[in-house]
């Protein structure tokens, strides 16, 4: 997520309103922890979170729960030209935060704020530091600044080294009840069947449900998602259902079998469980393994590391005894 586009008020999601007023009643107490870690699925809001949560603190006069969206802080926290704010991304052909964005984070960190009382410090996503990077890091959470907050998020707890995660204040965001999500989806699709087929598209993430919704992009991939799923049931041949997410690139292919995936194992019975579910957590194994080497710039050969994928997924719906089937009602088709 960029920084720019941003309303002049950035308030915190429906489904995040209790660690909202959580961090309020630390923060009035004068007991808001200086690095939290907010994990959770990607799609869930964590950085609409921390930017809400960077720009409460940084507002010369908060209001109602949050930023006032007029003073002088919040309009260049708003322009992302605010000098007391650091978002720290990855960068570079490998798409890492290199130890020297964690340096200038530290210099920042002891520097004196220039523009209020706090300063803020955002790293999105915080799992892609490199080893060096961390414990660079790590001089920073061992030895706070005064008034400077660390927002540290992702989509990947474990990637974070045990160092890091065990001195921050942890707050994990699942998945939402669907209601509360497809109550916040309705005002934008119109509609609550569109809403519906929008966050199963989604995988119940409602961020991805409103992107694919802003983008246009649900019928293709409800498209793909027909496809895998007759694939899956016997029904489309391997190659075909290669190529076609083969034209995607991998880590949004990975994506998209990983969202099939967890509707799945969401809407799987006990038995279903013991079958075939049972593999399908081992292809989400491998899928993560997967990406974690894209990431990383491995580059895979796409089509192969597909098919490594779609092989035994297919086996493990059709192969035998206890092999799970398909609930094709409830995935797939356009919205
Ligand atoms: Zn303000």
């Amino acid at each position: 997520m960029s920084l720019e586009n941003l309303p002049a008020i950035s308030v915190p999601l429906p489904w995040q309103a209790e660690a909202w007023s959580r961090w309020q009643a630390q923060l009035a107490a004068d007991q808001l922890p200086h690095a939290l870690l907010v994990s959770g699925p990607e799609g869930v809001g964590k950085q609409r979170l921390a930017v809400a949560l960077s720009r409460w603190l940084l507002c010369h006069a908060p209001r109602n729960a949050a930023n006032c969206g007029e003073c002088p802080a919040c309009r260049h926290s708003r322009a992302g030209s605010h000098g007391d704010w650091l978002w720290v991304g990855p960068s570079g052909k490998g798409q890492v935060i290199r130890v020297d964005q964690i340096r200038e984070v530290i210099a920042f960190a002891w520097r004196t704020a220039g523009f209020g009382r706090r300063k803020v410090i955002t790293l999105v996503p915080a799992d892609r530091m490199n080893t060096a990077a961390a414990n660079a890091l790590l001089k920073c959470l061992e030895e706070p600044a005064e008034d400077t907050f660390l927002i540290l998020v992702t989509d990947r707890l474990h990637a974070l080294p045990a160092t890091v995660r065990s001195r921050c204040q942890r707050l994990s965001l699942p998945l939402p009840e669907a209601g509360q999500a497809l109550d916040w989806l309705d005002p934008l699709t119109g509609q609550r069947e569109r809403s519906q087929a929008l966050l199963d598209l989604a995988a119940g993430r409602p961020l991805r449900a409103e992107a694919l919704f802003r983008s246009d992009a649900a019928e293709a991939l409800g498209a793909r998602r027909t496809l895998l799923a007759d694939y899956l049931q016997g029904r489309a041949r391997l190659p075909q259902v290669a190529a076609a997410l083969g034209e995607r690139p991998l880590l949004e292919a990975l994506d998209e079998i990983e969202a099939l995936l967890l509707s799945q194992l969401r809407g799987a019975s006990r038995e279903q469980l013991r079958g075939g579910g049972r593999d399908w957590l081992r292809v989400l194994d491998e899928l993560a393994a997967l990406r974690r080497s894209a990431v990383a710039g491995a580059n895979p050969n796409p089509q192969l590391a597909l098919e490594s994928l779609l092989v035994p997924l297919e086996r493990s719906f059709l192969g035998g005894e206890g092999g799970a089937t398909m609930k094709r009602s409830s995935i797939g088709g356009s919205p």
